[in-house]
Parts: structure tokens; sequence; C-alpha cells
């Protein structure tokens, strides 16, 4: 991580958890991001404290409000960065915003499917789309070397296509909760973003952080294995060495690349 440079990174979902954390460790790195955008839902919350509290000793870090369901709000969002950035571009996105709904395929309802593939799928759809400047929105840095990442969506590592061994339910329940988990669509859309961006240098990779001691990963049955530092400072070794060879692939906190 020591060596691994990045001029400007986005977070969203930054209030709290892997989000949070995220932001932290980039600030405290030797060689911090010049620009640090770390999104919440309202900055100017309580929710938002603690991220506040950060400014006051991180000149770099901005606090910019992203709702991952509002493409207006993106859009906003996207002329905030735009302003500090100016034509510059962003070097790193990261998509970690979601929600995660328990359900079984008895008790799922078309609301709550609804919100979870507003929020995990096209919510990084509509923010990695504000990169075309004569929107005059935001770029991402085409030719830079860290990629443009997205978080699945799925806690636990249980999956709709495959069925992990670290996952915290039995199988039979996984298939029917993964329903309303759409792992797959977010690992497809990071597909396709590899594809669509790949051209013009932009790395889209979906990266899995393991399951994970948030309010998300918790649960009254099942203790979550992985502390939030753990996990983001295995993130964060493992960004360096992404290249042009990960474009499109799934990996974990680890750097082990992952099926789905
Ligand atoms: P948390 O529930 O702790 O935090 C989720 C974050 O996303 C919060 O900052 C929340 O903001 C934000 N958020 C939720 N909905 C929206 C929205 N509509 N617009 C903007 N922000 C929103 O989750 P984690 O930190 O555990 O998870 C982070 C990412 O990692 C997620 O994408 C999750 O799916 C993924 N993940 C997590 C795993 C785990 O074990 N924890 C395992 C696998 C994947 P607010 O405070 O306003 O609600």
């Amino acid at each position: 991580m020591a060596g691994f440079n990045v001029r400007s990174v986005l977070v969203t979902g930054a209030n709290r958890g892997i989000g949070l954390e995220l932001v932290k460790q980039f600030l405290e790195k030797s060689n911090p991001p010049e620009w640090v955008f770390a999104t919440c839902r309202d900055p100017a919350g309580e929710r938002a404290q603690q991220l506040k509290n950060l400014v006051s000793r991180h000149p770099n870090l901005v606090i910019v409000a992203l709702e991952a369901t509002d493409p207006a709000s993106i859009k906003a969002a996207a002329a905030r960065v735009e302003e500090h950035l100016k034509s510059s571009g962003l070097n790193l996105l990261i998509n970690n915003a979601g929600i995660a709904r328990l359900s079984t395929l008895e008790s799922e309802t078309p609301e709550d499917m609804s919100l979870v593939y507003a929020t995990n799928v096209t919510g990084p759809l509509l923010v990695s789309q504000v990169r075309a400047p004569t929107e005059g929105t935001l770029q991402l840095t085409p030719g830079s070397s860290p990629p443009s990442l997205s978080l699945p969506s799925l806690p636990s590592g249980s999956g709709v296509i495959s069925c992990r061994a670290h996952s915290p339910s039995p199988c039979a329940a996984i298939s029917a909760r993964g329903v309303s988990r759409p792992q797959a669509a977010l690992n497809m859309l990071t597909k396709c973003q590899s594809l669509g961006y790949g051209a013009d240098g932009i790395l889209s990779i979906a990266v899995h952080p393991g399951w994970v001691q948030t309010d998300m990963g918790s649960s009254a049955t099942f203790t979550a294995p992985l502390t939030v530092d753990a996990s983001v400072r295995g993130i964060l070794n493992v960004l360096p060495t992404l290249s042009e060879k990960d474009n499109g692939a799934f990996v974990s906190w680890e750097g082990k690349v992952l099926s789905w």
C-alpha cells in the first residue's frame, strides 16, 4: 500500500461500515490522496458525525451528499466533485453504498427487491455513468492505473450462483435469500463496464470485502469473522496489485479471483 498513489478517490456510503473505514485508511496513508470524497445521504445529520470529525483533521476530505437511488442527487454530487477536481478527473471510484434485506422466497416482497436492485445495481451504474465530461459531470481519469471498484452487494459471501464455504447460512437458505441480493447483476454490470470503459483505460473490478463486522454483516445469530479494519486493509493491499488482466474480474479482499 505504501507505494500506491492515487490522487483522488470517491467512496459512496462513507458514513459508516466499510465505506467509513476506507476513507479513514486512505487519509491515514503516508502518501494520502490529494482529494478524498466521502459521500453519504445526509451530510448535515447525526449519521455523518464521524466523517465530520475527520474533516477537521484532514483538509483533503470533502463530504458530499449522494443518495444512490436518486439520479438528480448523483448529478449534483458529481458537480460538487468537479468543483474541486476541475477537469483533472477522478482516479478511483469505489461504489460501496449498499443495502441488504433478509428474506426467503416466501417472505420476499416486490418493494424490497426493487429497493435492493435500485440501490445496489442501478446506483453503481448511475454513479459510474457521470463520467462524460461533455455532461459537465464527473470524469473517471482514462488511463489511470487504479480501477473503478464495485463492492458486490451480497453480505457474508453467500452467492446466488455459487455457495461459498464461509457462508453463515445453510445452503437452502442462501438460494432463497439470494433472490433479493443482486450480486450476479452487479458482477454482470462490472463485467459490462469493464468492456465499455476498458477502451478508455478505465478498469472495473468487483471486490468482495469478506464477511465483515458492520451493521450489515452482523446478525443476532452469527458473528462475522472479519473486522472492518482487516477487510479494508486487505482491500487496500489488493488495489495496487490489480491491472488490465483483472478488468471485469471479481476478486476477494485477499486478492483471490472468485467465480460467480
Ligand atoms: P453498512 O450497512 O454498514 O453500510 C452501508 C452504507 O451504505 C451506509 O453508509 C449507508 O448509508 C449507505 N447506503 C445505503 N443505502 C444507500 C443509498 N440509497 N444511497 C446512499 N448510500 C446508501 O454496510 P457495509 O459497510 O457492511 O457494506 C458496504 C458494502 O459492502 C455494501 O455494498 C455491501 O453490500 C458490501 N458487502 C458487505 C459485506 C459484509 O459482510 N458487511 C459482505 C459483502 C458485501 P446510511 O447510513 O445513510 O444508511
